[in-house]
């Protein structure tokens, strides 16, 4: 069995600061840290003003910051070949390509725009992560908000006061810079997660709050499987089904799905737009209730939960594939409360709620049914709720 370790965070600095050294001739200054996540609930919801609920995984990114004296910017990453140089001015949109645009992309973002501007100094940037990359997991934010919380420590300011700044700007690196439509969830938890909860976030006003899932307590564990299908082959999925909401949203007259009712929906005369809006109005209902049935310790409501979800994702939004319906089946067959599909879809990975002693023998079961239908062996991960990013200066 493959499983994909969170590895020791102290580790993980250490080599990172030894790597930087090597690489730049000094040590960073500061490095900063940021998760990726698990959503339990509320698929393709944030950008139709809905209801999510992820967790931040133990697995995160890490980005070594030391500031330079001139307006030279140097990217480089562990999990990369190749690096990119090039100064401040160069890490807006149409500057930096491929991976390193969602590094940069945050100080051109820290840099400009709304409210009073950081100045954003040049800086050497290099980064490692345990983050799988591609898996619907959030690697992208996790380097996104690992950078920009260290800049923003590099800069002396108190990270607490610049949270919702970091996700705004790392939302702006993803959807300017990168030029991938994001809806804001995965910088979100990133920045504000709290260990040991979820994070309830409304994308109606911006709030969030933690939700305290009561894994311990029930004995329960979130097995995440990666099915290693990259949800890159498909880049234009994510974009269709968006213009799908906003179509359906346009012929229902109302601002966003948020504010669409069942019967409004039902109106539909457009099957695929009717399919769509209808998994985006359950899926909100779907958050609410999650939390409800978490509260209440409620396992058979969450199991039947996490299912009408994946089957909605599946038969009505289609952003399913093969390997993602078997991991979630096989889970169910193998004991788990109950599993879905996670992430943006086409791909990716699947989330699992069960017993805790039923993980290695779900795990087991994915495994050989991967296997018996010629799928890439999978990855697992234990998605032990962790917190949101952090920042260490050096030498501490
Ligand atoms: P996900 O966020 O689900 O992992 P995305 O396609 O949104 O998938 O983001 C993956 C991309 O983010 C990678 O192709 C790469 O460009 C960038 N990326 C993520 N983590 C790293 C890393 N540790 N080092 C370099 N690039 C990374
Ligand atoms: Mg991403």
């Amino acid at each position: 069995m493959a499983w994909t370790e969170s590895g020791d965070p102290d580790q993980v600095h250490r080599r990172l600061v030894r790597h930087f050294q090597d690489r730049f001739g000094a040590a960073p200054d500061v490095v900063g840290r940021a998760p990726g996540r698990v959503n339990l609930m509320g698929e393709h919801t944030d950008y139709n003003a809905g209801l999510v609920l992820p967790v931040a995984l133990p697995h995160a990114t890490f980005a070594a910051v030391r500031r330079r004296d001139d307006d030279v910017v140097r990217v480089a990453s562990l999990q990369q070949d190749s690096g990119w140089e090039g100064t401040l001015a160069g890490c807006g949109p149409g500057g930096a390509q491929g991976w390193a645009a969602y590094a940069v992309g945050v100080l051109w973002a820290l840099g400009t725009g709304a409210g009073e501007p950081l100045e954003v100094p040049g800086v050497d940037v290099l980064v490692d992560s345990t983050v799988p990359v591609g898996a619907g997991l959030s690697s992208s934010a996790a380097l996104e908000c690992a950078v920009g919380t260290a800049v923003v420590a590099l800069l002396g300011h108190d990270l607490d006061t610049h949270r919702e700044r970091l996700v705004r700007a790392a939302v702006r690196a993803e959807t300017e810079v990168v030029g991938a439509p994001t809806g804001g969830m995965d910088q979100t938890v990133a920045m504000l997660a709290e260990a040991g909860a979820a994070l309830l976030v409304d994308f109606a006003d911006g709030s969030s709050r933690a939700v305290d899932l009561g894994l311990a307590a029930s004995g329960l564990r979130l097995l995440v499987t990666d099915t290693r299908v990259s949800h890159a082959l498909v880049d234009g999925g994510y974009g269709e089904r968006r213009a799908d909401c906003e179509e359906a949203a346009r012929r229902l007259e109302v601002p966003t799905l948020r504010e669409a009712d069942a019967g409004q929906v039902d109106s539909l005369d457009d099957d695929r737009l009717r399919r769509r809006a209808r998994h985006v109005t359950t899926e909100i209902e779907r958050v609410r209730r999650t939390v409800e049935a978490f509260a209440d310790d409620d396992h058979a409501a969450l199991g039947r939960l996490l299912l009408a979800s994946h089957v909605s994702m599946r038969d009505d939004f289609e952003i399913s594939c093969p390997e993602l319906d078997t991991a979630v089946e096989t889970a169910v067959e193998a004991g788990a409360v109950g599993a879905r599909m996670t992430g943006g879809g086409f791909g990716g990975s699947a989330v699992a709620l069960m017993p805790a002693e039923r993980v290695e023998a779900v795990a087991r079961a994915i495994d050989l049914r991967f296997v018996r239908d010629g799928f890439t062996a999978p990855a697992h991960l234990l998605a032990e709720p962790g917190p949101g990013a952090s920042v260490r200066r050096v030498g501490d």
